[in-house]
């Protein structure tokens, strides 16, 4: 499958859509996922058009790997949780629903199980909070 040009990630990079912005550098973009499966779900995407990692330049890869690095320690500290799942979804058949390859950072707590995937939609005012929270601890 083509790259598709007008997936939401790919608006959002060219600024057509709006994100919950947490962090920017050259190569890579982090904000929050607007259906979250638990507070604080938080994506990292690559300035680079690849649908996921099959598709992926190497050196982008490396650099969503470096973002991720430096943003779930940031998430684990503003929302207090003993855990965070770091994951990735490549094809339908593995759950993917947006075709721009991303990182799903996901604080976990024992005995709290996390929402469905992609499911609800969050407050925008409280979305906004948490990307304040997590810019907050990366400082
Ligand atoms: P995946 O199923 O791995 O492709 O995950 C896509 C993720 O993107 C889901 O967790 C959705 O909740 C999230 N999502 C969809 N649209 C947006 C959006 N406009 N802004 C932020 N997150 C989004």
């Amino acid at each position: 499958m083509a790259y598709d040009q007008n997936n939401i990630f790919a608006k959002i990079l060219r600024g057509e859509a709006p994100c919950f912005k947490v962090f920017e550098d050259d190569m890579t973009l982090s904000f929050m996922d607007v259906m979250p499966q638990a507070e604080g779900h938080t994506l990292v995407i690559p300035k680079y058009p690849a649908e996921n990692i099959f598709d992926l330049d190497p050196e982008y890869a490396a650099a969503m790997a470096k973002t991720v690095r430096r943003i779930a320690p940031a998430v684990r500290k503003a929302f207090d949780v003993p855990g965070i799942l770091v994951a990735q979804l490549n094809g339908s058949a593995a759950g993917q629903t947006v075709f721009h390859i991303h990182t799903h950072i996901i604080p976990r707590t024992d005995g709290i199980d996390l929402k469905f995937h992609a499911r609800e939609m969050a407050d925008f005012k409280q979305l906004e909070k948490h990307a304040g929270m997590v810019k907050a601890a990366l400082q």
